[in-house]
């Protein structure tokens, strides 16, 4: 395996994210790498790949500018790249929780946890563990007993947390996400709204499931990441699967998006519920019709009629 993916984020200040981004790309390019990387006036977030020459060129590109002093990567071992392209871009924030007044994890954030430290302290008595991510995040894989707050995205989950404030109050409260971005802002915000003592997962899960006193326990299923592996494994001791087929609810991890392209949720689905339902992730979905997976594999409209009566007489019952 000669090629590898870098997860890496650092609040810091970029005076011009506009100008930044495209000195960036143009660097980024100059090397070799693809990836998506997101640049604000707080920070820089990002995934990129490439062979370990050109990974290593841009950490060091990284690692000699002054103003990403500290900034730490997260390397993943990969059999070619992640990325298709190399996109660099310029946004208000990087992590948007759709607060009025937004939060500076530079001034105020939770307590940071290592990997070790995380482990030892979930599973103490009165403490809880919230996740932060998306719930098709969750919904693959997690750390066994967290809170899945019931919300569409990420943004939502201050309001969702207000609303459930019981679950939290007086409690020692841990939040993780994928890399730790999120935390960040996150365990800073539950500080400012009165939660006592928060605690992060420093470094995120893809830092914990790499370290050597944890490796990965009380994992449960794979992690969600934003590239084209979409799942990666966690924990090395067990591996317990929690995600659930759309269709039937088996066990499940295989994510596809839905072939109507106007609505490309993502869902996990075993290869023959994907051809039973010709893709679609609803029955309005498998008749769309610009349906891909109809297209991908060259189904003839006699093959897709019945493919959607013995469906529709399913939904009759
Ligand atoms: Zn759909």
């Amino acid at each position: 395996m000669n090629y590898r993916v870098l997860l890496y984020y650092h609040y810091t200040t970029i005076e011009n994210p506009e100008l930044f981004s495209k000195e960036h790309l143009a660097a980024c390019k100059e090397i070799g790498l693809k990836g998506r990387i997101l640049v604000a006036n707080e920070g820089i977030n990002g995934t990129v790949s490439g062979t370990v020459e050109q990974t290593n060129a841009y950490m060091e590109m990284m690692k000699a500018d002054p103003v990403f002093n500290g900034i730490v990567f997260k390397i993943d071992e990969a059999e070619g790249h992640a990325f298709k392209k190399m996109h660099v871009r310029p946004r208000p924030e990087l992590v948007n929780l759709g607060l009025g007044e937004d939060v500076n994890p530079l001034e105020l954030t939770g307590r940071h946890l290592s990997p070790e430290d995380f482990l030892a302290e979930m599973q103490k008595e009165d403490t809880v563990v919230l996740d932060v991510r998306n719930t098709y995040e969750y919904d693959v894989g997690h750390f066994r007993g967290a809170i899945r707050p019931d919300v569409e995205t990420f943004r939502d989950t201050p309001e969702w947390v207000r609303e459930n404030r019981h679950l939290f109050e007086g409690k020692n409260v841990l939040t993780y996400c994928t890399g730790g971005i999120r935390c960040e802002k996150f365990s800073g915000w539950m500080k400012r709204e009165g939660f006592g003592d928060v605690g992060q997962l420093h470094g995120g899960v893809a830092t914990y499931g790499k370290d050597e006193k944890t490796k990965g326990q009380l994992w449960d299923g794979q992690m969600y990441v934003f590239d084209e592996r979409l799942t990666v494994p966690i924990n090395q001791v067990e591996h317990v699967v929690v995600g659930r087929d759309h269709f039937d609810g088996e066990p499940c991890e295989r994510y596809i998006n839905c072939a109507n392209p106007e609505c490309n949720k993502q869902i996990l689905a075993s290869e023959e519920n994907e051809a039973k339902h010709l893709g679609g992730c609803t029955i309005e979905c498998t008749k769309h019709e610009r349906n891909r997976y109809i297209v991908r594999h060259n189904l003839s409209q006699e093959q897709v009629t019945a493919a959607i009566e013995v469906l529709e007489a399913e939904t009759v019952k």
